[in-house]
């Protein structure tokens, strides 16, 4: 049984503080529009130490900057939704720079797919319905991998966007890795 008819507590609490942020006009400061200002776009990780580090350490404020979030801030597929979103950053908004971003003690880095079917299963997906996926090709342990080597996976992330066949020339594609604690980045030589 899906649970979809109640709200959580917790997006309870976040219409709330919506309710307010609109009714003061607490969203005026964050006033820009949909084109990065720094011709920038981010790839990075959706880990929730980088949700204020990040843009911070690199000194970014709202409308500087596209950022694409994926666990492990791999650009794992040539024509999947990252590699989309860098095509539309690039062509209809003017983004010259792209950079990877990864970070220390990453949660995706020693994920297996194994133990993920075995989550799935106490979280309450039928064992059918697995089997199912698996039957239609999909190999858990191979889309699941962890990706082990930060840098060589930056590195294959780089390479993916830098020699794409349709992503333009002019854009310069770099590869970095953030310190989770002290938002330090450094680069990767690609
Ligand atoms: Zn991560």
């Amino acid at each position: 049984m899906r649970n979809e008819n109640s709200l959580s507590q917790t997006i309870e609490t976040l219409l709330e503080h919506n309710r307010t942020f609109v009714a003061e006009r607490a969203y005026e400061r964050y006033r820009t529009d949909k084109y990065p200002d720094k011709k920038l776009c981010i790839v990075t990780c959706m880990d929730t130490r980088l949700v204020e580090l990040l843009p911070a350490a690199l000194g970014l404020k709202n409308g500087d900057a596209k950022i694409i979030k994926v666990a492990g801030a791999e650009v794992s597929h040539p024509f999947g939704s990252v590699m989309r979103s860098l095509l539309i950053a690039v062509c209809e908004l003017g983004v010259e720079d792209i950079m990877i971003v990864a970070h220390s003690s990453c949660g995706a880095q020693h994920m297996d797919g194994s133990s993920m079917v075995k989550a799935m299963e106490d979280l309450g997906v039928e064992e059918d319905r697995i089997k199912l996926a698996q039957h239609c090709g999909v190999d858990f342990d191979r889309w699941l991998a962890g990706f082990g080597d930060a840098e060589k996976a930056v590195r294959e992330s780089v390479s993916m966007v830098r020699e794409h066949p349709v992503m333009p020339p002019n854009v310069r594609v770099t590869g970095w890795i953030m310190d989770s604690e002290t938002g330090e980045i450094t680069p990767v030589h690609c």
